[in-house]
Formats: C-alpha cells, structure tokens, sequence
C-alpha cells in the first residue's frame, strides 16, 4: 500500500460521518502521489499524517436570547489546522449545515490556499450552525457577542485571525470586534474584514470576486481567450458573487445569471450590478425580487437549473458540491470552456473529472478564491504597520497575487507530470512550501 493510501484509509478510519473533510483530504493526498515518490523525506518526517490532524480543535457553547426572551443555543468551532507558515487564518461560517466535518474541510483547504497567495498566514476555519438568515440584527449582536466571549481566548493578532465566510460579513465582524476588544482591551488586527474606520482595508469586500475574474483571467489568456464578449454565469448572490459579477463587467463579459439558495434569476441583458448589490447589501433581500426591478428577467426556483443556461463561463461563487455529474456535464455540453470556484469546493469530484476530460479550463478553489484570504493578510499588514493603502495599492497587490498564484500552480502542475491540471498543480505548489517549512521546524 502507498504511503498515500496508508494516510487516507487511517484519516476516512478516524473521521467517520465527515464526507466532506474525506473528500477535501482526498483530493488533495491523491494529487500528491508523484510529489511523495520524488520526495522520501516528506514520507520519513510523517508530513502527510501530520497535515491532516488539526493541531486545535475547539467546540464551544453559544447561548443568547432572542427577541422574544427566549433561551437559544448554537455550537460553536474553531479548528486550527496548521500554523507552520505563520498565524492561523481562516474564515467563519454561519449556516444551519455546519458541524465539525465541515469546518475540518475547509480549514484543511485553507492550508494550501493560504500558502499559494506567498504570504504568512496558517490555515484555520470556525463557526457555528447558527442561521443568521430572518433574525433581526439586535440577535445577531447578541449571538456574535455570546460566540466571541469563549474565541477570545484563542485568538490573537499573532496567533489566529479570524474573517468573513458565509453568513458572516461586516455586520458581524464589526459585533465580534467589538466584543474582542471590550473583553481584552487590546485594538489590533484579530479580525480582518474590519470596517474602513476601524482598520479594515480597501478592497476587501471585493477582493474574493475580483481575485476569481484576476485568476479566470489570466488561465484563459495563457489559451489565447479574453472575458471580452463572454456569457458567464454566477451562482449565489451573496459576497463573491457580488463582486464577480462586477468585475466581469469590467473585462467585458456578461453576467446572465446569479442566485440564492431558493432559486436563480435569468437575465439575457446582463445583470445590473447595482440592484444586485442593492437588494443583497443595503436591503437583504431574496434573490427573486431581481424581477420586480427588471422585468426582463425570469425567476426560477430550484438553485441547480442555473447550471443549464447556456455559457461560456462559469463561476460557481455559493457553497460546496453545488454542481455534481450531472450539471457539469449540461455545462460541457452547452459549449461552457471554463469554470472559476469562487466558493470553496463547489464541484464535485465526478463534476471535475467532467471538466478535465472535456478540456474544459478549470480553476480550482484553492487557487481561484485565494483573493480573499490574501487581502485579509494584506489586512493585517496595514494593521501591523498602522497605516492603509489606498484602494488602487490593494488591487495592484492583489492582482499581482492571483497572477502568481496561477504561475505557480501551472508550473507545479507541469513539473509534476500533471500538464495543464491545476487542480493537482495548485495542491503540489501549496503543499511544497509548507511540507519544506515543516521539515525545517521539526516534529512538533
Ligand atoms: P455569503 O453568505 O455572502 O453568500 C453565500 C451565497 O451562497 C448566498 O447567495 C447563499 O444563498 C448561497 N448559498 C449558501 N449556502 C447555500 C446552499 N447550501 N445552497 C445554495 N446556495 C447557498 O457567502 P460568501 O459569498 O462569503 O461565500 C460564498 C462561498 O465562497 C463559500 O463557499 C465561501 O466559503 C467561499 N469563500 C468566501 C470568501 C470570502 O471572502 N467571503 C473567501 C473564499 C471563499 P442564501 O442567501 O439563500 O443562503
């Protein structure tokens, strides 16, 4: 037995009922194969077994009250997953599906992701089954208040900054900062998607959208293609998706499409990004009010139909496994030649076998979403040096960022015998850097 399948039968063996960490992990320990052969050393320093067990796991009570003095409680989590290249980093979730499978999954994404984008930060994920969806905002402030009164104690501007992720935004950062800052009467940077008042940086609520289009953009220019007169489609009309949208516009594609998790709107004249951002942001609205502004447009329920409208590219931006087999393959078969993962491993592993076979050019999460966490690290820079950027400098930076990323991830691939596959190529040229600096470290 390999080395490989010797981790991967011990880590589906000592989390059972967690499919999604076991597909995360999998992924990413079958891409490795070729890397571990040419590299014995990684197999002798027990690097595989040791980057698949979280270094922390914290799970927390979180009671409050509700508007109706009623006593709620949620479960809270913290997994600290691997702190080599530098702090923990990673976001926090609140949606009704999660527990601990899914919070290991995209803390042991966030690893190799966050040493793509070339900068110092660990890889760590947190949240709570919280459903933030039709609660007032007082709720909310009492919920993030509850849930920061046990993190704080694990977190720290040098040793875990947390951020956004679904269900968390500025509204509820700004509720956790403040909570963090009454309880240890320190002001610095513990969280990031902070408000531009309070030390957050410019152009990070765009900046997972923009990196995505920054990422797209550059994979189909190494194939002679442009956005420039493409149709795309958006699924999730929530932060990535927003921003996506918008910067498709700007490179002179076509949004026709985006959704909620109830159903999705068809626009054939482009999505008008400014109803978007107002009925999501400003009004927090459902996706099928679109409609009512611009009757051109149709309402259908069901979130996976979008992936039947015809297009030239497609960026999965709500939640994970959202196109399967089956969506992948109406995708193909609509002449769709590319695919960006906004969200965090929104297909499949059968829809991205589909993607591969079919030529399709395919930007894994990892790589493809790595805009976000790489500006909450240039976040934290401005923090550190209590000083911002201007908006222009962010963009610049973060560009630069996903250009690199690409590069790097294209030339691992290519080195590794994996031509053109930057799914293999962006989990060898993630897991390089942090394998070699936990080599360097010892076994601790
Ligand atoms: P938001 O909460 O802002 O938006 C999420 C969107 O996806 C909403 O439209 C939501 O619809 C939809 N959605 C959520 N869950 C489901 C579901 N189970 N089925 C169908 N639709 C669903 O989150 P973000 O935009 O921040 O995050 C979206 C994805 O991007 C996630 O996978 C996240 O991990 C990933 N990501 C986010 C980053 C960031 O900086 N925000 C960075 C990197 C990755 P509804 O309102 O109906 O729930």
């Amino acid at each position: 037995m390999s080395y490989v399948s010797e981790v991967l039968e011990k880590v589906q063996r000592r989390n059972p009922h967690e499919p999604e960490f076991f597909q995360a992990v999998q992924e990413v320990l079958e891409s490795l194969e070729p890397v571990v052969e040419r590299h014995p050393e990684f197999v002798k320093a027990g690097i595989l077994d040791r980057i698949v067990e979280p270094e922390r796991q914290i799970i927390f009570q979180v009671p409050w009250v509700d508007d109706n003095g009623r006593v709620q409680v949620n479960r809270g989590f913290r997994v600290q997953f691997n702190s080599t290249i530098g702090p923990y980093k990673g976001g926090l979730r609140l949606h009704p599906s999660v527990y601990i499978g899914i919070i290991k999954f995209l803390g042991f994404e966030q690893i190799f992701k966050n040493s793509l984008t070339g900068l110092p930060i660990g890889g760590a994920k947190g949240g709570s089954d919280f459903d933030p969806k039709g609660k007032s905002d007082m709720e909310v402030m009492r919920f993030c208040q509850s849930f920061m009164n046990e993190l704080y104690r694990h977190i720290g501007a040098d040793i875990d900054v947390p951020a956004g992720d679904i269900g968390v935004g500025g509204r509820e950062i700004g509720f956790m900062y403040g909570q963090y800052r009454k309880l240890t009467q320190l002001y610095e940077g513990v969280l990031t998607g902070k408000g531009l008042t309070w030390g957050g940086s410019l152009a990070r609520t765009e900046a997972t959208g923009y990196g995505l289009c920054y990422f797209v953009d550059e994979m189909i220019k190494d194939k002679g293609k442009s956005f420039k007169g493409a149709t795309v489609v958006v699924s999730g009309s929530g932060n990535v998706s927003i921003y996506a949208v918008q910067k498709v516009h700007q490179l002179g594609g076509k949004v026709v499409a985006v959704s909620d998790s109830n159903g999705y709107v068809h626009d054939p004249n482009g999505i008008n990004f400014d109803t978007l951002q107002q009925l999501k942001e400003v009004e927090r609205k459902r996706i099928k009010e679109y409609v009512k502004i611009h009757p051109g447009a149709t309402y259908t329920e069901g979130c996976s139909g979008i992936w039947t409208i015809k297009c030239d590219i497609a960026l999965p931006c709500a939640t994970q496994n959202e196109i399967d087999e089956a969506s992948a393959q109406a995708l193909v078969k609509n002449g769709c030649w590319a695919v960006g993962e906004g969200a965090n491993m929104p297909s499949t592993p059968e829809a991205v076998k589909v993607f591969l076979q079919n030529k399709v050019l395919f930007g894994p999460a990892k790589a493809a979403n790595a805009g976000g966490v790489a500006t909450s690290a240039l976040e934290m820079s401005q923090n550190s040096m209590r000083y911002s950027w201007t908006f222009e400098e962010v963009d610049a930076k973060l560009k630069q960022i996903m250009v690199n990323i690409y590069k790097n991830a294209s030339k691992a691939a290519n080195e590794y015998g994996y031509q053109d596959n930057l799914v293999a190529g962006a989990n060898i040229a993630g897991f390089m850097k942090v394998a070699d600096a936990m080599l360097a470290q010892g076994i601790v």
